[in-house]
């Protein structure tokens, strides 16, 4: 993808954006942009970056540290790791993140919290929540989301900060907009059960469901096909 391209297309996206939250009565400030990289070249993220995107998204931790490593100087620049996480490969994330987005389990939570350098503050995570029943294999379960934020509160290297989702692929926006909404609620619960948690983020939306993620309340929409093009299989 040329510069050119890449800047229509993030042009598109935040209007897309900005569009849907006119459309839900939500301030423009409600909900960001986080532009999801991975296989993505490091100078497409260097490109945006000098568009003024900031937040990025990564889910393979290898591809991701190389990508990181080029690009050093790029100050204010915040990564997200948003992929599956295997407990073996923790200490990467604790290191080089700003936030994770997929803990689904006590175990990985507990490393993540060990290996986070005093140096940096809080790792922020989002709790991975798996909305769609058979359809995932990750996430952890509606029933145990409440024990697990509990846990991951009384870490002090990790800052929890909300949940994120994946639903299964749905052909209306109704559909799209339920599983969605469960999220939005299990959100609610986990705010009224902790009050003085800063439980301020539903990474929800992509390229495919941003509206539906937007009416229901997402905060962090993770786009990837919809500014870098498709990617390859
Ligand atoms: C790849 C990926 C995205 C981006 O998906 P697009 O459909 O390309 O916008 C968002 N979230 C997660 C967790 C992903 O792995």
């Amino acid at each position: 993808m040329t510069d050119t391209l890449l800047s229509e297309s993030l042009a598109s996206a935040r209007k897309r954006l900005a569009r849907a939250l006119y459309a839900a009565e939500r301030p423009a400030a409600a909900a960001r942009l986080l532009a999801v990289s991975k296989t993505k070249p490091a100078a497409m993220i260097r490109a945006a970056w000098a568009l003024g995107q900031r937040e990025f998204g990564e889910s393979y931790v290898q591809e991701a540290l190389e990508k990181q490593a080029e690009l050093r100087d790029l100050n204010g620049i915040i990564w997200h790791f948003i992929g599956p996480l295997q407990s073996n490969k923790s200490r990467a994330v604790a290191e080089r993140f700003d936030w994770v987005h997929s803990v689904d389990r006590d175990k990985l939570a507990r490393r993540l919290n060990e290996q986070r350098p005093t140096e940096l503050p809080p790792l922020n995570v989002c709790l991975q929540v798996n909305v769609s029943g058979e359809a995932s294999k990750s996430g952890v379960d509606f029933e145990a989301l409440p024990a697990l934020a509990e846990t991951i509160l009384a870490l002090p290297r990790l800052r929890l900060r909300g949940l994120m989702a994946i639903p299964a692929p749905a052909a209306t926006l109704e559909a799209q907009r339920a599983p969605l909404a469960r999220l939005h609620q299990a959100l609610e619960a986990l705010r009224a059960r902790f009050p003085e948690a800063e439980l301020d983020t539903l990474s929800m939306g992509m390229s495919d469901d941003l509206e539906a993620a937007i009416l229901e309340g997402a905060t962090l929409v993770r786009l990837g096909t919809a500014i870098f093009g498709a990617r390859e299989p």
